[in-house]
């Protein structure tokens, strides 16, 4: 089939490379002419694993391409993906603006039947704006032209991005029109081919899945966050805590664990958006309210720790003159993406309270030298950056930190402190080690 995605980013060339890969010939559109032209050459902008050998092999075989010409890409393709950014506006509801500019973008261009795909995380009701923003274009040529609008939210996840789209677990496509349902089906039959994992709907409702899912996922990040600072306090054990209630199969055991907060590109936003949607139908949802609250301030709790371990009592620069290593910048392992990662408040709690902070991350140094130029030291060495450190604060949960050299750690580090933000080690043995360990909600334990 002859398909064409719009937007180059995450979700977009992944999209782009596994639709291909199943033997597509797939074209992707972007405004970015510098990104369109490093693609062409084969450089891919973003890390994330296995998308450049498949981008490249693709590219090769000729099923790939890239480029900045909408109109092109429209009038030789059947279906055109939208999956282009939609970030906050001001008042927390998703920014449409690129979404409804691609559909008048298809709008002004279509010669024939377009099946017109929402793959951008946008609220309930989006589908109907952009079934008039392409009706207005149509009306504006005087041209009665069919097409349909369909909502297949991204459900992938950033650092498992490719395996996500190849295997997936459901993929959402919301439509009343049969011809189309089945259309959907032969583009995703190739990546079901054990098991029919496609669910057909109502265009609002799935629409409303996708926020319902992150929502659902940020809550259980917040509650067991805020179950990990009670134990903190109760001297209960979080990791037994999770064994606990994990094994009740109505629970599970994933997303279960304490951290940092929350962030990347899409919970922060999904929830503050659902907020939105929630409060423009007058409707309050105080839930999802305090899970972005209790997130806000989880990205307080490693910071607050360094400053109480280390801190000068009654400063206003507590932590003038220490060194704090920090490993670990992405907002999750597995990927260099920096957006509303909790390592930016955290760092930038740090260097407020007059710390010199020190930074390793295995792929995002590019992107967290955007955030904070040369206010912070950067290595892509791990070990070099606790030489002479007053403390290590582990804020993301990358493999490479699993099982570090702990001797070399503890020669190097002027305390001996680890601030663990992701629980990676045993308290027990850290303290028997002479570590002061201090990882989250398991106070001794374990
Ligand atoms: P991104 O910011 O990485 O990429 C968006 C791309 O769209 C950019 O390259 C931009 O230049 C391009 N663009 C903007 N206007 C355009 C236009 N008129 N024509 C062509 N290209 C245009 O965004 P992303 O992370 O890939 O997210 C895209 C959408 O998918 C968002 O709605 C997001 O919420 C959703 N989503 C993201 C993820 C994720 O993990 N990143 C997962 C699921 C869903």
């Amino acid at each position: 089939m002859k398909i064409c995605i719009f937007g180059a980013g995450y979700v977009g060339l992944v999209a782009a490379a596994c639709f291909a890969e199943s033997g597509n010939t797939v074209t992707a559109v972007d405004v970015d002419e510098t990104k369109i032209e490093a693609l062409k050459q084969g450089n891919i902008p973003i890390y994330e694993p296995g998308l450049k050998e498949m981008i490249l092999r693709n590219l090769a075989e000729g099923r790939l391409s890239f480029t900045t010409n909408a109109t092109e890409a429209i009038q030789s393709s059947l279906v055109s993906f939208i999956a282009v950014g939609t970030p906050p506006g001001e008042d927390g509801s998703a920014d449409l603006k690129y979404v409804l500019e691609v559909a008048s973008e298809i709008g002004r261009a279509m010669t024939g039947f377009k099946i017109v795909v929402d793959k951008s995380t946008v609220p309930v009701g989006t589908a109907d704006k952009v079934r008039a923003a392409i009706s207005e274009q149509l009306n504006i040529r005087g041209v009665d032209l069919e097409f349909d609008v369909v909502s297949n939210p991204e459900l992938l996840k950033e650092g498992a991005a490719i395996e996500d789209f190849m295997k997936p677990d459901r993929v959402v496509i919301g439509t009343d029109n049969v011809r189309t349902a089945e259309i959907m089906k032969e583009l995703y039959d190739p990546f079901m081919r054990k098991q029919n994992r496609m669910i057909v709907m109502d265009i609002r409702s799935a629409e409303m899945t996708k926020y319902a899912a992150n929502a659902m996922l940020a809550t259980r990040i917040s509650f067991m966050n805020q179950i990990a600072n009670l134990c903190d306090h109760m001297g209960a054990d979080v990791s037994a805590v999770r064994e606990g209630i994990g094994s009740d199969s109505r629970i599970g055991y994933d997303f279960l664990f304490p951290g940092p907060g929350y962030g990347g590109s899409c919970f922060p936003k999904d929830v503050k958006a659902l907020v939105r949607t929630a409060e423009e139908c007058n409707y309050d949802f105080l839930l999802l309210k305090a899970v972005e609250e209790v997130n806000e301030r989880q990205k307080e709790v490693l910071a607050d720790r360094l400053i109480r371990e280390l801190g000068a009592p009654n400063q206003a620069q507590p932590l003038a003159g220490r060194i704090i290593a920090c490993w670990g910048l992405s907002f999750k392992p597995r990927t260099d993406d920096m957006r509303e990662a909790p390592a930016i408040t955290i760092i930038e709690r740090l260097l407020a309270a007059g710390a010199t902070v020190r930074a390793h991350d295995p792929e995002a140094i590019k992107e967290a030298k955007k955030v904070f130029g040369d206010r912070i030291e950067f290595s892509h060495n791990q070990y070099e950056i606790l030489d002479n450190a007053d403390a290590l604060t582990i804020i993301t949960d990358w493999n490479e930190y699993r099982n570090p050299d702990f001797d070399r750690i503890k020669a190097s580090l002027k305390n001996a402190t680890i601030v663990d933000g992701r629980n990676l080690y045993k308290p027990k043995r850290m303290a028997a080690a002479g570590f002061r360990y201090l990882p989250l909600g398991r106070n001794g334990h374990g």
